[in-house]
């Protein structure tokens, strides 16, 4: 029996990352291709104490129904961490809890985005943002960018009626870029001059390695930016728990998307992770992830500068997870090349899949954070020999 599906399906794909991931599971393969933070990094103990607490002390709350808006106390915490971390001075009222970031993407195609509607992205961008806004058909704008971010004469171009632009200011999913304060000011001009709102995207701004970023888009307009917030990287992805920051019109309606999704997120994992941070937790415990992750960085860096300088170029991420590499062979495909890659025993993510339109197939996303300095510097060996033999076959 075939039965008639919304027209919306047609635009869902199945994440290639995820298909990839489902290979990388193998034992015998080095990945480097997932998004995943190092399950090294979670804070079990904190959080197996918090969860005791909160089912000896609230049970009743924690396991019952609660707000759309979110944990009041959570709330508090998360607007007084803006303001400290990233300039975004706003009232916990601004704050929605969301069930990781990703919802919160939903939630603003959901209350930006009709049919041909267009949305401005960055190039490449991050392809669960293209997944959650494709089913509300618009007509996505890729912005040329540079390794500070898009470029602001891009965004002039495209931003006419323009209903949203997508942004990831810091070290960016996949390219690791990180915007210039010069690139932020830019930027922030053309938006409020085309009265363009922008959602800001932030997974992984306290993940700085040499220097921490600038300030935030949205501690500059707070009246225009939607700053969404994640504790996928400073705590643990699986507890789902996100957030969003947003100008007080634009609140309500997000809230009634919200609300529509899910009701709320999980409540008990909310108020867990209240008494994780509550006591600073998240200022103690992100130094010790950067302290790992910037010796996995620069075992990368070391490998591909000793093993790849031939073969591609790429700049050196100043935080976040990942390295992005343009092959010098623009023949060269990573997506077909992947095949070999696995069978010696190495995973990446081929680049073409973060595009939203003209794929440049000779680019690929390794990521540092979840393999040993050690392994990170033979796989990076291997996988040169997989191109060098791509090229001369
Ligand atoms: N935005 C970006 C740029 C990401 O890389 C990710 C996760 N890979 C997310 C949002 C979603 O993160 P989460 O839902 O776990 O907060």
């Amino acid at each position: 029996m075939t039965f008639t599906l919304a027209r919306r399906t047609a635009r869902m794909n199945p994440s290639a990352i995820r298909e990839i991931l489902k290979v990388t599971e193998r034992p015998d393969i080095v990945s480097l291709a997932g998004g995943l933070p190092s399950a090294d990094t979670f804070p079990a103990q904190a959080v197996r104490e918090a969860a005791n607490k909160v089912l000896t002390e609230s049970p009743r709350e924690a396991l019952q129904y609660a707000a759309s808006e979110g944990h009041g106390p959570l709330r508090e915490w998360i607007a007084a961490h803006v303001g400290r971390t990233q300039g975004l001075r706003c009232d916990a009222d601004q704050v929605l809890i969301t069930t990781g970031s990703q919802q919160g993407l939903d939630l603003v195609a959901k209350l930006f985005i009709d049919e041909g509607a267009k949305v401005l992205v960055e190039t490449p961008t991050y392809l669960g943002a293209l997944q959650a806004f494709t089913p509300f058909e618009p007509a996505i704008v890729p912005m040329a960018s540079d390794h500070e971010g898009p470029l602001p004469a891009a965004f002039d171009a495209a931003a006419n009626q323009a209903r949203m632009a997508y942004l990831l200011p810091n070290f960016q999913n996949p390219s690791g870029h990180v915007y210039s304060e010069a690139r932020r000011v830019a930027l922030v001009a053309a938006a409020q001059r085309h009265g363009v709102p922008l959602v800001e995207d932030n997974p992984y701004g306290e993940l700085w390695y040499d220097e921490p970023p600038p300030l935030s888009l949205a501690s500059r307009w707070g009246d225009g930016v939607i700053y969404l917030g994640s504790f996928s990287k400073v705590l643990a992805p699986g507890l789902r728990l996100g957030y969003l920051v947003a100008p007080k019109t634009l609140y309500p309606k997000l809230l009634q998307a919200k609300q529509a999704s899910d009701l709320h997120t999980a409540i008990i994992n909310q108020r867990l992770v209240y008494e994780v941070v509550k006591d600073g937790l998240v200022e103690t415990h992100v130094p010790t992830i950067r302290t790992l992750y910037k010796a996995r960085r620069d075992a990368m860096r070391d490998a591909l500068t000793q093993h790849f300088s031939d073969l591609a170029t790429w700049q050196v991420p100043r935080g976040g997870m990942f390295f992005w590499l343009t092959l010098k062979n623009p023949k060269l495909d990573t997506l077909a090349l992947m095949a070999r890659a696995v069978q010696a025993g190495v995973a990446y993510v081929p680049g073409a899949t973060f595009y939203a339109q003209d794929p440049q197939h000779h680019t690929l996303r390794l990521s540092f954070v979840t393999v040993p300095p050690d392994t990170i510097r033979q796989a990076i060996a291997t996988l040169a020999q997989v191109f060098r033999e791509g090229a001369s076959s």
